[in-house]
């Protein structure tokens, strides 16, 4: 079998001990998804690891396959920011855990991680300033801007039905189970169907079509927006089969 090595920017995501000085790896690349690997030697190697095994931190690393079959192994680690504010309040690190399970939850080695990775990391950027208020709304922002990037991004710009362009109406139907939206003339009132005025339906189009870094600041949500919070909730768990309870991610 061929020993390939590869060399890349990564999150650390979780780390495991595994026998004595051994630890297991996961974390977030651009280019290979969600890789698991094991680093022999990773508690004691500071020289080689220095500082790479917290969770959330940004890091690059070589890594080699295959030691044995579908296991990765760590050869070097670069520590490039651990985000020292984000351990230091409780708020933001809560923010960054619970993104950090979803990744866990719905990222698999996959082609779609470019984006992901670079969500997640702006994420982490922001949360780190630490004199910001935080929405406590942003895990649901980032499952919505996640989602997008797995494929499931809703159709928001017209009416599904007739084609007539949405920006210029100041009533708009979105339905979180088609991911689709409608027009007055063409909704069903029926089904879970949210009306939205003009202002929570670019809010739902701000949310599905920036980055973390528009919304981290996003205080007061109305009446209105809640319901797109919500919204984006039962998208979410549409199209990617799985809800937040308990503490954790559960599929569907
Ligand atoms: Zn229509």
């Amino acid at each position: 079998m061929i020993n390939r090595e590869f060399f890349e920017h990564a999150i650390v995501l979780k780390v495991k001990t595994y026998r004595d000085n051994d630890l297991i790896v996961k974390f977030l690349t651009p280019s290979y998804g969600v890789v698991t690997a094991f680093a022999f030697g990773g508690r004691k190697s500071r020289r080689r690891f220095s500082g790479c095994f917290e969770e959330l931190s940004h890091v690059v690393f070589k890594w080699k396959s295959p030691l044995r079959r579908g296991y990765f192994y760590l050869e070097e680690g670069i520590l490039i920011d651990r985000f020292p504010n984000i351990h230091k309040d409780k708020i933001p690190y809560g923010i960054a855990v619970n993104c950090q399970k979803f990744i866990e939850a719905v990222v698999i080695g996959n082609s779609y991680s470019k984006g992901i990775y670079k969500i997640f990391l702006e994420l982490l950027k922001e949360l780190d300033k630490g004199n910001s208020i935080f929405s406590r709304n942003i895990p649901i922002f980032f499952r919505a801007q996640i989602a997008s990037e797995l494929g499931y991004k809703p159709q928001l710009e017209s009416c599904n039905r007739c084609g007539r362009l949405l920006s210029t109406e100041q009533k708009i139907f979105f339905s979180p189970i088609k991911g689709q939206s409608f027009c007055v003339k063409c909704t069903e009132k029926k089904n879970g169907y949210l009306a939205l005025n003009k202002r929570a339906y670019l809010f739902l189009k701000e949310v599905f079509y920036s980055g973390p870094r528009d919304l981290m600041n996003k205080e007061g949500l109305t009446t209105n927006e809640n319901i797109v919070v919500l919204g984006i909730q039962k998208f979410v768990e549409t199209h990617l089969n799985i809800i937040w309870q308990k503490g954790k991610f559960v599929h569907l």
